[in-house]
């Protein structure tokens, strides 16, 4: 991790690994993910968080987030959105 008082500011933006992950672009991680280029939930999730991902995998922060995975590819805001009617039928839900 970049250190400014040890290095420069400039020193610390150019050559950080934390600032290559931020400058990372959705089109790079599409490159390596396969599924997510076809999926149908790829405008809500673009890939999910990259923190799980390094839970999923150590070695693999650009993999895909397998508890996004879970939750849309299992239809679970449908099934959440369905429980909540249950309860409020007059309730206005926003989901994208
Ligand atoms: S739900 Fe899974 S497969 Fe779909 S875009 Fe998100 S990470 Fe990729």
């Amino acid at each position: 991790m970049p250190l400014l008082t040890e290095q420069s500011l400039a020193d610390c933006i150019n050559n950080s690994f934390w600032f290559d992950i931020v400058n990372k672009r959705v089109s790079e991680f599409f490159a390596l993910n396969e599924d997510c280029r076809s999926c149908k939930y790829l405008k809500n999730c673009s890939g999910g968080c990259r923190a799980y991902a390094l839970v999923n995998d150590p070695d693999n922060y650009m993999g895909k987030s397998p508890m996004l995975c879970e939750l849309l590819l299992g239809e679970w805001p449908d099934k959440i959105i369905e429980l909540v009617k249950g309860v409020r039928p007059d309730a206005k839900i926003l989901y994208l």
